[in-house]
């Protein structure tokens, strides 16, 4: 089959490997679409440490089972299929305790082993996630990043009289603002820098969109979320959490990075400040939201390319351009 090979740091390959075969507990799924995100810019960077090189990466995955281990029953040839990619240990002390998205070492489909950036992957029939006949493969391939979004909500409370900010109109905000406006909120409001990025939010029904929180703060925000991951972001949505709000910080800053807050601010106001990482037990939640049509997946998926592009596509995901960027590795 044909795969895109990443050799090391900032070399990729796309070039034929040997086709998998499903062992007794896994399937085969030919892979129909498969996102770009910014964890496979931190592989190709060569910036996670887990990694093992040479990979296939790609972890946002949907496709047809093709062929079935003996010991599956559940999946047949021909099921469509999002995959959770997270292959916790369920033996370390954070597994033990129940939090498989914190597990040590934490392992992942595309990140240590083969991955969706190619034609055909093998996978535990137990990542396996069905999904009803026509469901587009590129919206079924959403479901990962979605589930990430719905672990983000779990961690935070928001109800119908919060106000909200989310920082950053990419692809996670967008979920998140989708998601948010399905649940409830009194209103919920989205700043980015780029305003191509704000039109699709306004689209998308919420409140109010800017580019600087400055020109709607009036005294804060219930909820603020940042998923830029930009500390120039995350501290100024630190500072405009009202009191007994929270902040969540959902987009991934550079390791080395730090950000200033007013621990005066985090005492006196009562603020609470979240992490959320991955996915964690809302995999068939997404699969459900996404079923329903919480999510606007045409207005998300903007580029698509085929697997000989995948660096190509990479480069230009790189850039910023659009906001969900696809291989689809069939086509
Ligand atoms: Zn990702
Ligand atoms: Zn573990």
């Amino acid at each position: 089959m044909r795969a895109v090979v990443v050799e090391g740091p900032g070399q990729i390959t796309v070039t034929t490997v040997p086709d998998p075969t499903p062992g007794p507990n896994d399937v085969v799924v030919a892979v129909d679409a498969c996102g770009l995100c910014g964890t496979d810019l931190h592989l190709v960077d060569g910036e996670i440490p887990v990694v093992n090189y040479p990979i296939t990466p790609g972890h946002e995955l949907a496709g047809r089972v093709v062929a079935v281990g003996g010991e599956v029953t559940r999946l047949a040839e021909g099921d469509l299929v999002a995959v959770d990619p997270s292959l916790p240990c369920g033996e370390c002390r954070y597994c033990r305790k129940g939090k498989g998205n914190l597990c040590e070492p934490w392992q992942a489909i595309g990140i240590s082993s083969p991955g969706g950036a190619a034609e055909y992957v093998q996978v535990q029939a137990k990542k396996c996630y069905p999904l009803p006949a026509g469901t587009p493969a590129t919206a079924a391939a959403l479901i990962e990043p979605l589930s990430c979004a719905v672990h983000g909500l779990d961690k935070v409370p928001h109800d119908l009289t919060d106000d909200v900010l989310i920082y950053g109109a990419g692809t996670m905000g967008l979920l998140l603002a989708q998601l948010l406006k399905r649940a409830g909120v009194n209103t919920l409001s989205v700043v980015d820098r780029r305003q191509d990025r704000l039109d699709v939010a306004g689209s998308m029904g919420v409140s109010a969109v800017a580019t600087d929180a400055a020109e709607l703060d009036r005294d804060g925000w219930d909820l603020v979320v940042d998923a830029t991951g930009v500390v120039a972001a995350i501290e100024d949505g630190l500072g405009r959490v009202r009191k007994a709000g929270t902040f969540l910080q959902f987009g991934v800053a550079d390791a080395k990075a730090s950000a200033n807050f007013s621990p005066f601010k985090v005492y006196n106001e009562e603020i609470t400040i979240v992490g959320s990482m991955a996915v964690h037990n809302s995999f068939d939640r997404a699969r459900d939201l996404l079923v329903s049509g919480a999510v606007d997946s045409d207005a998300l998926i903007t580029n698509t390319a085929g697997l000989n592009d995948y660096a190509s596509a990479l480069e230009e995901f790189r850039t910023g351009a659009g906001l969900k960027t696809q291989v689809l590795p069939s086509a």
